[in-house]
């Protein structure tokens, strides 16, 4: 039998503004932030491969693959992209383009709803273009199974007509390189996965990476990074680009006011505490969500709950913040729920319970919700 984990806290305020870090696309709507997400991306983007930092496995085969392509005057190969929010998938789809010397059209599953809409992109594409579909585990099956030919075979058939007159044409597409992104590679069916030649996973990037993305970032954003400054940023940027250049934004703010346009060690350790990231590199909803698992005392607590409790939407709590803490080993999941281990309760400032539970609790029951 499952027990009942305990009452989640209240619902924490949702904070407008109070958290820079999540994916544009999740933040829902708050429209401002995710904006300003997206304006400090873009002027941060790599406009060519060397400028990439990291991924190394992966930039080689998108490089070769594309070489290849262009050395045989053929289109590159379909490219499915999976890996976290902020990791880099943006960024080489357009250097991808930008290497081909093709033009890039870019939309995200949410704006796919209907084969019209699909349609609509499908026959804008001049040839050689790449189509970068964000999101595109969020593709609704009847649409995706419609970009099935026109990955494969290069046509689409179109309805015109409704009733006993429907009928369909077929139209011809240029030929088209589709690259894909995904934060879950497991929610595509097998033959839609299999439709792309080239499938490559970008993985959380180790802090000397982020070193030298924050580097970069200091010079484009014309401040000062002192090396220590920027290893202390690094290592608590949750191995993702987007989230070091977001706290390189909010500190250098701190330090044109304070400290002479410069970002010394200080500078980030005040900067990231006005933040709200502690020394571990937690953040106010990672403590919210220990704080959850740590009431439950040792019962599995189901997504819905931590989500409800925390407020934050499902999918920001299991693409941004879960990830974060099961590689920080301060979180286990199991298809029952998640629970927090003896590491939670230490980064919470609290003794880790004795009670025979903590570690023996059989995961026997089903989710709390
Ligand atoms: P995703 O599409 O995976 O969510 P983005 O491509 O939008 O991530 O990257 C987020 C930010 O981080 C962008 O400003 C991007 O240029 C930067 N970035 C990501 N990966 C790298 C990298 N390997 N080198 C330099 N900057 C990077």
């Amino acid at each position: 039998m499952a027990r009942k984990a305990a009452p989640p806290p209240s619902p924490a305020p949702a904070e407008e503004g109070a958290n820079p870090f999540v994916d544009p696309p999740l933040a829902g709507a708050r429209d401002a932030l995710a904006n300003d997400a997206a304006a400090l991306d873009r002027s941060l983007r790599p406009s060519a491969f060397p400028d990439f930092v990291g991924q190394q496995g992966c930039v080689e085969n998108l490089v070769l693959a594309i070489r290849a392509a262009k050395a045989r005057g053929e289109t590159l190969d379909h490219v499915l992209l999976s890996g976290l929010p902020g990791l880099g998938k943006t960024t080489l789809a357009h250097l991808v383009a930008s290497e081909l010397g093709a033009g890039l059209k870019e939309t995200s599953a949410p704006a796919l709803q209907r084969a019209a809409d699909l349609a609509g992109l499908l026959t804008n594409l001049e040839p050689g273009d790449v189509l970068f579909i964000d999101e595109i585990h969020r593709l609704p099956s009847s649409v995706e199974e419609y970009l099935y030919a026109a990955m494969e075979r290069f046509v689409i058939d179109v309805v015109i007509d409704q009733g006993p007159g429907a009928r369909s044409l077929r139209i011809d597409l240029p030929r088209f390189t589709l690259v894909g992104a995904t934060t879950r590679e497991g929610l595509l069916a097998a033959p839609f996965r299999s439709r792309f030649g080239l499938t490559e996973r970008l993985e959380p990037y180790p802090p000397a990476d982020l070193v030298r993305i924050l580097l970069r970032s200091a010079g484009v954003l014309g401040v000062g990074l002192e090396p220590d400054a920027a290893a202390y940023l690094a290592e608590r940027a949750r191995g993702t680009p987007r989230v070091a250049n977001r706290f390189l934004k909010r500190v250098r703010d701190l330090a044109q006011v304070t400290a002479g346009n410069r970002i010394s060690r200080d500078v980030a350790i005040e900067g990231l505490r006005r933040l709200g990231v502690d020394a571990r590199g937690l953040m106010r909803v990672d403590r919210l969500v220990l704080e959850v698992l740590v009431r439950a005392d040792g019962i599995p607590v189901g997504l819905k709950t931590i989500a409800a409790a925390v407020g934050e939407d499902e999918r920001t709590i299991e693409d941004v913040y879960e990830p974060h803490l099961l590689r920080c080993g301060l979180m286990m999941r199991s298809p029952q729920g998640r629970r927090a281990t003896p590491g939670a309760y230490a980064a919470l400032g609290l003794a880790a319970p004795r009670s025979p539970r903590e570690g023996t609790l059989p995961f026997d029951g089903p989710p709390t919700d």
